[in-house]
């Protein structure tokens, strides 16, 4: 029996600049099954690569041609530089690419009573598709987290509750989940964005909010590797001012970590 993943040959039929980071795809994909799943994702291979990357399938329809399989959208960021944004930036329409075998993990316990969903630009496809499946029955919230010029007002179904958080590029996630307030009850948190920011959300929801782990879904879909390291500090020379304006040891490493701070 084979074990290899099933794999499927897809047409591009359209592309749509939604807004300067987003890139709409409308794949044609014979004999495609969905899982149902509503944060559900495909690996995307591009022409003339072997390596692929991972995008939410935004919404889906049987195809209207003959034989069976689907349409899928896909809205793909386009930022500085990288194997598919650049791919998508040009004219892939009319390109056959190859999709992976859908997957998904979103699954709210039975006890839900509310949707929380938090997530950057990557996110929006996937919180899109979960408000229009689960919207109507839950409770929903949303907080997205987009550069201004990204900001679509009619991207989600309406009836869910939607908040936009500007951002300059570096995403604050991890501090506004922090200070927002949870609806009342048990509910599912489901939340997606930067890698780091992601980690330090799960030990918020692990230590501070005691959820437990059932009752959320926090997934890093992307890691940042342009974080600027802090520049090393030399503590000799802040220690031996310290001293020499008489200050305890406690003073002395407070300025150290003030020097530390600044140079982030
Ligand atoms: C389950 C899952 C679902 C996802 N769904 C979507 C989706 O629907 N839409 C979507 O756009 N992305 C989605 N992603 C994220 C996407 O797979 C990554 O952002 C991917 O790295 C983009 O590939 P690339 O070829 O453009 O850049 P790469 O070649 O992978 O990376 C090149 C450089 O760009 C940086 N980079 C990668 N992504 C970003 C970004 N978003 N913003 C800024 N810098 C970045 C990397 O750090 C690297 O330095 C999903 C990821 C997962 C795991």
């Amino acid at each position: 029996m084979s074990t290899r993943a099933q794999q499927y040959a897809a047409d591009v039929v359209a592309r749509e600049q939604v807004t300067p980071h987003l890139v709409r795809l409308v794949l044609d994909v014979p004999g495609f099954v969905s899982t149902g799943i509503p944060d559900e994702w495909v690996g995307l291979v591009v022409p003339g690569q072997f390596q692929s990357r991972y995008y939410t399938v935004r919404s889906i329809v049987p195809s209207t041609g003959s034989g069976q399989g689907a349409r899928l959208v896909l809205d793909v960021v386009v930022h500085e530089v990288g194997l598919v944004t650049e791919w998508a930036l040009g004219d892939p329409v009319g390109q056959q690419v190859t999709i992976t075998e859908p997957k998904g993990s979103f699954l709210p316990p039975v006890d839900a009573g509310w949707l929380l969903l938090v997530g950057d630009l990557t996110a929006l496809p996937a919180m899109a598709r979960i408000a229009v499946e689960h919207g109507g029955a839950l409770p929903t919230r949303i907080v997205a987290e987009v550069p201004t010029d990204s900001r679509v007002e009619d991207y989600f179904t309406d009836g869910v509750e939607v908040t936009w958080l500007p951002t300059d590029g570096e995403s604050r996630l991890a501090e506004v989940v922090e200070s927002l307030d949870f609806p009342e009850g048990p509910g599912y948190f489901w939340m997606a964005g930067e890698s780091a920011q992601m980690r330090a959300i799960r030990k918020h929801l692990m230590r501070e909010r005691k959820l437990p782990s059932t009752h959320y879904d926090v997934m890093g879909y992307w890691r940042s590797v342009a974080q600027r390291q802090p520049r090393a500090v030399d503590p000799g020379p802040i220690w031996r001012a310290g001293k020499a304006a008489g200050k305890s040891d406690e003073e002395i490493w407070a300025d150290y970590d003030a020097a530390q701070e600044a140079t982030r």
